[in-house]
C-alpha cells in the first residue's frame, strides 16, 4: 500500500481542526438517521449529505442547498436532532420544487416578509417553506415523544 498526497493532506487538515469539530466534513446520513427521520423518503434520505461548515453567516446554524445540509456543528448520527429534522424538510422541498421552484418560493416569501415587517428575522420566520419545516420538525419531535436536540 502507498499513501497518496491527497491522503496526507487530509490528515494534516484533520490535525488542525479545533476541538469539537473532529470527524468528516461531509457524510451521508447513518442508517439510524434514515430510519428516524421518517418525514423524508428513504431514497432521498440516502442521497442527503451532511456538510460541516466552519461558520454560517448571521445567527443561523444550518442551511440546506438541495440535498446538502450544511451545519455549523457536528451532530451525533443517532437520529435525535430537531435541527436536522428541520433541515431535512428543506431537502425534501428542494427535491419536490426543484432549484428554480424552491428559490422562487423561498426568496419570494422572504421578499414579501421584508416588505411586511421591514425586519430580517420576522421576514425569515414568515417564509412558508420555513413554517413548513418548523411544523414538520415539531411534529417529528412529537412523534418521538418530545425528545429532540
Ligand atoms: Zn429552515
Amino acid at each position: 500500500m502507498a499513501s497518496s498526497p491527497g491522503g496526507s493532506s487530509a490528515y494534516r487538515l484533520r490535525r488542525r481542526q479545533p476541538a469539537g469539530t473532529a470527524g468528516p466534513r461531509i457524510r451521508p446520513l447513518s442508517s439510524a438517521e434514515i430510519a428516524s427521520y421518517d418525514h423524508l423518503a428513504p431514497d432521498l434520505a440516502a442521497r442527503v449529505r451532511v456538510v460541516r461548515l466552519p461558520m454560517i453567516p448571521g445567527r443561523y446554524v444550518g442551511i440546506t442547498l438541495g440535498r446538502f445540509v450544511c451545519l455549523d456543528r457536528n451532530l451525533p448520527p443517532n437520529g435525535a436532532s430537531h435541527l436536522l429534522a428541520h433541515e431535512l424538510t428543506h431537502a425534501r422541498q428542494w427535491a419536490e420544487l426543484g432549484v428554480v421552484g424552491f428559490l422562487a418560493r423561498y426568496l419570494g416569501g422572504f421578499g414579501r416578509g421584508v416588505v411586511r415587517h421591514r425586519r430580517w428575522h420576522p421576514a425569515y420566520r414568515d417564509i412558508e417553506l420555513e413554517q413548513e419545516a418548523r411544523a414538520q420538525a415539531d411534529a417529528w419531535t412529537q412523534r418521538r415523544g418530545g425528545v429532540g436536540a
